[in-house]
């Protein structure tokens, strides 16, 4: 278990961020901000749905190269929704020069 002294990227207070061990993976447990900041931006962050679901892909299961096939397929699912994405944005853009 590795303990770090930090300074929040907000508030600026100095907090315990732990980086590995039990309790690590704890919501509020963050490199870059405290745990009463990260609870704020966690609040926030639940009205935005996820667009892409992270699967815990056991390495014991699959081999390299079908880990690797899934990776592929999950970045091209990745560049389809950032195009999506593009494609919404760019349609705002034309809309608003046409106002
Ligand atoms: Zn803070």
């Amino acid at each position: 278990m590795t303990h770090k002294i930090k300074y929040c990227a907000h508030c600026g207070i100095r907090y315990a961020f732990q980086g590995s061990g039990q309790g690590c993976f704890h919501p509020l447990n963050d490199s870059n901000y405290c745990p009463e900041c990260m609870a704020v931006i966690r609040v926030a962050l639940d009205k935005v749905p996820k667009r892409v679901e992270k699967r815990w892909i056991p390495s014991t299961v699959y081999t390299k190269d079908q880990i690797l096939k899934l990776m592929d397929e999950s970045d091209a699912e990745l560049d389809r929704l950032h195009e999506e994405r593009s494609a919404v944005t760019t349609n705002r853009d034309d809309l608003s020069r046409e106002a």
